[in-house]
């Protein structure tokens, strides 16, 4: 099966020079969708395509461009500022845009003198939440995540037994989520210290971030009406960035017997670009699980998930204090994994979220869950990389950090690189913590 076509080439270039620098993360192979407004102005939430450091606003240029009569229909939702209108119409309609934006984005294009009026520069923008997010999951596929952080709660069985063979997930908050470049207040809660015999109420002091990939719906399922794996890919729209952040003090009090609550429930950070399933076709890789793990069951395999379920996503947290800040000093990388560690596919928890006939929105956002990789220093989060708060990390300004501090920004980035494919981006994923 051939996922790519004429779009992916990466000899592809644009007529705007600044997508074909070789590290933008937004080449004209690339065409994320986001929500935006000019800064400092009251107007209507728009729908703009990134393309290099460039917005190109979908309203002027429904508008302003000739189009054929298939596609002006098919951009209407879009030209309206309703991106979940667009991600309901399903990935012929995805697809058929996707060929009308990088044909008029492409260089020589006739469209380009059109086009070239309908161009927002991304610094002149303020980004919003891409759609209107009905429902929030985050899932746990991070399986060197689950280990380290179940190392440091049960030594003697880290992985608890349903890991293997059941996609570990559950409801998250949507109304928190934001987009970045955002501030995320340090959250107060209940601590209780093993030292004491009640729990003391005050700011979190274990405040950590969570690396993760998060993924849209575009077209939704009725309810009792559970989507088979071989049908779920059509329902999976794209994918952003997603910072958990999370209280582990306040974590570590509530969640028995019932899981995450006031430790999760304050912030999550996404990415501002949604990355179409279609852009990230040449980077899909074959699935399965480790040797000697249990095969996943009948409703969570299939062929095309075997063949290529998992997705080549290199991910990083970078750091900046606000003493780095103040001497000039830029961010710090803290780590690198890769999604494809993590232990089921984006299909896998589709086909599980809905098998018992749960019915999915466009919109609805699923988290893959920490994303951590197999070696010490690849930890996701800061209470792996401190092992639970023990080591603190030494940065390259001197100072050391076992949780977040008040000034501190975190920002995620993602990329997917491959043989024969150009380069995309995720664009910044970025949180600044205050007090
Ligand atoms: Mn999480």
């Amino acid at each position: 099966m051939n996922l790519t076509d004429a779009t992916h080439d990466p000899a592809l270039t644009s007529w705007v020079e600044s997508a074909n620098v070789a590290d933008s993360d937004f080449p004209i192979q690339n065409l994320p969708f986001g929500a935006f407004r000019r800064a400092k102005t009251d107007e209507p939430v728009r729908i703009g395509v990134a393309i290099g450091d460039q917005v190109l606003d979908l309203r002027l240029a429904a508008e302003q461009c000739p189009w054929t009569n298939g596609v002006t229909d098919l951009l209407a939702p879009l030209a309206a500022g309703d991106l979940n209108a667009f991600m309901a119409l399903g990935p012929n309609a995805w697809r058929r845009v996707r060929a009308a934006l990088s044909a008029a984005l492409a260089e020589g294009s006739d469209q380009g003198p059109f086009l070239e009026l309908c161009l927002v520069p991304q610094s002149d923008v303020e980004m919003q939440l891409p759609c209107r997010i009905g429902d929030y999951t985050d899932f746990y596929t991070g399986i060197h995540h689950a280990t380290a952080v179940g190392q440091l709660f049960r030594p003697d069985h880290p992985l608890l037994p349903n890991y293997k063979w059941v996609p570990i997930g559950y409801h998250g908050r949507t109304s928190s989520i934001g987009v970045g470049p955002q501030t995320v207040r340090r959250p107060r809660g209940q601590v209780k210290r093993p030292d004491r015999d009640a729990p003391d109420v005050g700011p979190s002091q274990r405040l950590d971030y969570e690396l993760e990939l998060g993924a849209f719906v575009g077209v939704g399922n009725a309810l009792g009406e559970p989507v088979p794996i071989d049908r779920a890919e059509a329902h999976l729209f794209g994918m952003a960035l997603l910072n958990d952040w999370s209280a582990r003090d306040i974590q570590a009090w509530e969640y028995q017997p019932l899981g995450p609550f006031l430790a999760k429930n304050f912030a999550s950070t996404i990415s501002p670009w949604i990355v179409t399933m279609d852009a990230l076709a040449p980077f899909r890789r074959p699935f399965a699980h480790p040797p000697g793990d249990p095969a996943p069951l009948p409703y969570l395999d299939s062929e095309f998930n075997r063949a290529h379920g998992a997705i080549d996503v290199t991910l990083e947290v970078w750091l900046r204090t606000a003493a780095m800040r103040q001497r000039g000093l830029p961010a710090q990388r803290l780590m690198q994994s890769n999604f494809l560690d993590a232990y089921w596919t984006l299909a896998q928890l589709l086909a599980h979220h809905t098998m018992g006939g749960c019915n999915l929105q466009p919109g609805d956002l699923m988290g893959t869950g920490t994303l951590s990789g197999p070696q010490p220093g690849q930890g996701g989060s800061l209470l792996e990389l401190s092992r639970g708060g023990r080591q603190p990390l030494t940065l390259a300004s001197g100072e050391t950090r076992a949780f977040l501090a008040d000034g501190d920004t975190v920002v995620l980035r993602a990329y997917c690189t491959g043989v024969g494919a150009r380069r995309i981006g995720f664009g910044d994923c970025t949180g600044t913590v205050v007090g």
